[in-house]
């Protein structure tokens, strides 16, 4: 393009909030033909809520098993009763949980500790922090350690989830994450954060589909909930990469490059960042973190998927006027 275009071009985009950073990546932006969103904070508001807490029925790891059926989940925080050691309450689990999450900042804890709030429920302060990227925290919590977290954070424990998975799939079937509480070798139950799907989500997998461009969708979050988010904003199950780990997210990308295939990763987080780097062109997203930014070639200033389609049509110049 000319350098006249390029101007052109350039202003269009910081008009509509789509920032390239440079001539090169306004350039390209028109030949991307698959766009790669991550889940949380790009397709979804990436601002969770505590949704469920389901106590389980004393299980214990160690335990040989008299006892391996879920609890069903409804068993309301007790009035007064007190319970017994293998009776948990909502109230027993959540404040574990919250507890061992006030060390955390993933968006998941701050749910999580907001929700107890809300609710009334007093944290203890947790000791010997652990991130586990990916999986989970564990905290020494009023002297015994809590682990909250997914299902390989369990198994990597010694402790055994099969007893959670009825409830760990219905959760998840309703497109939440749903996260294993754990206290010394006891399950104690099943919490559960729900996100909402962008609204303007729909229409922009669908406009890049008018466009033939292939649409996939990059998490670390579990496949069943990761599909029920597809599903519901048109991504095909298929184009879903679930349970991706932070440092594993830039290979799956080259991965769907292959054959040349020319990506543009959409992503806000952390995370991404590597994902976005390796992408032919990596967009950081609305309130994106600095080290996203950093990393990408196009900045979306606002939080809308739409300017994901804005961005290739400035590029390919069908995008003339300012709306
Ligand atoms: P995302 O790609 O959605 O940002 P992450 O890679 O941060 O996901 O986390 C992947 C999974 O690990 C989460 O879906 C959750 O099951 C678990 N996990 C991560 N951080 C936490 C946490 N602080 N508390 C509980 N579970 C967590
Ligand atoms: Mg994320």
């Amino acid at each position: 393009a000319t350098p006249a275009a390029t101007m052109v071009g350039t202003s269009i985009g910081a008009k509509n909030g789509v920032l390239f950073k440079g001539g090169d990546v306004l350039e390209r932006a028109k030949d991307v033909d698959t766009v790669v969103f991550d889940k949380t904070g790009t397709l979804t508001e990436g601002e969770m809520e505590l949704t469920n807490v389901v106590p389980l029925d004393g299980h214990h790891a160690t335990d040989g098993g008299s006892e391996t059926v879920a609890d069903g989940g409804t068993q309301a925080v007790s009035g007064g009763a007190e319970p017994t050691t293998d009776t948990i309450d909502e109230e027993t689990v959540l404040r574990a949980a919250a507890s061992a999450e006030s060390g955390s900042e993933h968006p998941l804890a701050q749910a999580i500790v907001e929700g107890a709030e809300e609710r009334g429920i007093d944290l203890d302060a947790p000791e010997n922090f652990e991130n586990v990227p990916g999986h989970g925290v564990r905290a020494t919590v009023d002297d015994e350690e809590v682990l909250v977290g997914n299902r390989k954070l369990m198994r990597d424990n010694g402790i055994d989830p099969s007893v959670a998975t009825e409830e760990l799939e219905r959760l998840e079937g309703e497109g939440k994450t749903a996260m294993l509480v754990a206290r010394g070798d006891t399950l104690l139950g099943l919490i559960a954060d729900a996100d909402t799907v962008k609204e303007s989500a729909k229409e922009a997998v669908a406009a890049l589909r008018e466009r033939d461009v292939s649409v996939h969708m990059i998490t670390g979050d579990n496949e069943r909930t990761a599909e029920a988010v597809a599903e519901e904003v048109g991504i095909d199950p298929t184009s879903v990469r679930a349970g991706v780990l932070p440092e594993d997210k830039s290979d799956a990308l080259n991965d769907i490059q292959q054959g040349g295939r020319k990506a543009m990763m959409v992503g806000d987080g952390v995370n991404d960042a590597p994902a976005l780097a390796t992408a032919y062109v990596g967009t950081a997203i609305g309130s994106g973190t600095d080290v996203a930014i950093e990393a990408a070639d196009v900045t979306l200033m606002r939080d809308d998927p739409l300017d994901v389609v804005k961005a290739i049509r400035i590029s390919d110049g069908t995008l003339q006027k300012i709306k």
